[in-house]
């Protein structure tokens, strides 16, 4: 393993700060001079950088700079394995592929600690694509009374103005929208970080630098610990609920964009976490005189009818905002519903949407696979639809729960109806 090979590395870069070397080696070389952040006077938000690299080298990168994330891109439609590491952490980045323009790409990641020097590996030959991003630290004294009432008022967020410190400003010219549906997200972030303003600044220079928007995508952001930001900045043009955002796969008229920090895949978003968002989406919904129950057509010409509290995988090709909060969302509605309910001095005026214990077996299968749900829940019809959200198949429920399709292969996902109310939704896969 000590024969070292220099390849000459096609490379091409924005600035002329970056440094690139590669050999292939089985340790990854400690910088000689440690990053020094404070020497940098006026540092750069946003790096790109393109790498053609050579499956299983390691190239070791001087950044020049510190930098808090990083987006990776792959060449169209490859797969690679790419690990990523630096002093503090290593990040395998699983398979890529090119990714279009969205609002929380799986190859966005927030660095533990500012980092100057990474390494990168990738077990396949490929073009990527590197951005960097840089929210210089600051020393946000959060309020300390961010308790919820629960009383259908705004509850308490962290204005624009002050998580945004020292990052470049919006763009101005805000667009306003009558919002008839709340839109659920997750960032797919870290589960572990606490680091919350850090997290938001990051995802505001993603939207801004590497997307080229206006401001952060989302109206609102809430941290595990159940601290609400608020995101996109209204810029005096309108409340800051009703500005337009970027997160519903460009369909964003009549939504309101709310993220859960972290990832909702395999772990529920913590009790405060739901209080804070229960607490929001009543005030939103009580404010637009609306109720969870109410389904709309989605004005920009989305097919089917969307709930005014909907996840984002409702109504795009994505699985945000993660498998957890879509058992919980039924939950999550019915008990906004109830602090609605408390706050026009109605108590049970309606029966809160009950949550019925479901199975789907096998899953994957073949296109032969029984939904099993409890008997009470009145399933009479159900729907197949595509990770576009267009319904592929609509039928009668069979009474032998067996459920037989000739739909090629490919990720699905079956909705199930009681009196054309949708009760549950659940990705299934066919083989
Ligand atoms: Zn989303």
């Amino acid at each position: 393993m000590h024969l070292r090979i220099l390849f000459i590395i096609a490379l091409s870069y924005v600035a002329t700060s970056f440094q690139v070397s590669s050999h292939r080696s089985m340790v990854v070389e400690k910088p000689q001079i440690a990053a020094d952040s404070s020497r940098i006077t006026s540092p750069v938000f946003f790096k790109k950088l393109n790498l053609n690299m050579i499956q299983e080298v390691d190239y070791h990168i001087d950044l020049g700079q510190d930098y808090t994330s990083i987006k990776i891109t792959t060449s169209a439609y490859s797969s690679v394995q790419l690990s990523f590491s630096s002093e503090n952490n290593t990040i395998d980045f699983g398979t890529l592929y090119s990714n279009d323009v969205v609002e929380m790409p799986p190859s966005f990641r927030v660095f533990s600690s500012p980092t100057r020097y990474i390494t990168l590996q990738s077990n396949t030959s490929t073009a990527i694509e590197l951005e960097f991003f840089y929210a210089p630290p600051v020393q946000l004294q959060l309020p300390a009374n961010l308790k919820n009432k629960s009383n259908c008022t705004k509850p308490p967020t962290i204005p624009q103005s002050e998580w945004r410190e020292g990052l470049p400003a919006p763009k101005p010219g805000r667009k306003t929208t009558i919002v008839k549906h709340c839109i659920v997200h997750h960032s797919e972030g870290s589960n572990t970080d606490t680091n919350y303003v850090n997290t938001i600044r990051n995802i505001y220079l993603l939207h801004t630098e590497s997307n080229g928007w206006d401001d952060i995508g989302y109206n609102f952001v809430i941290a595990p610990n159940g601290t609400i930001f608020s995101g996109r900045d209204p810029l005096n043009e309108g409340d800051e609920d009703n500005i337009q955002g970027a997160h519903f796969c460009a369909k964003n008229g009549g939504t309101m964009g709310v993220c859960l920090l972290g990832n909702y895949n395999l772990t529920s978003p913590t009790t405060v976490m739901q209080n804070s968002l229960k607490d929001l989406l009543a005030w939103k919904l009580k404010k637009e005189e609306l109720s969870t129950t109410q389904y709309f057509p989605h004005p920009d010409a989305f097919g089917d009818n969307l709930g005014t509290i909907s996840m984002h995988r409702n109504g795009c090709p994505t699985e945000c905002p993660g498998d957890s909060v879509a058992l919980l969302l039924n939950t999550i509605a019915s008990e906004t519903q109830e602090i609605m309910d408390q706050c026009n001095g109605v108590v049970s005026v309606r029966k809160p949407i009950p949550k019925y214990k479901q199975m789907i077996y096998p899953n994957p299968s073949n296109g032969r696979f029984y939904v099993m749900i409890e008997a009470e829940a009145n399933i009479d019809t159900y729907a197949l639809k595509g990770m576009d959200g267009k319904r592929i198949v609509m039928s009668d429920f069979p009474a032998n729960f067996l459920i037989k399709t000739d739909i090629s292969s490919g990720i699905y996902f079956i909705e199930l109806f009681s009196n054309e109310v949708p009760i549950s939704s659940q990705k299934i896969i066919i083989r």
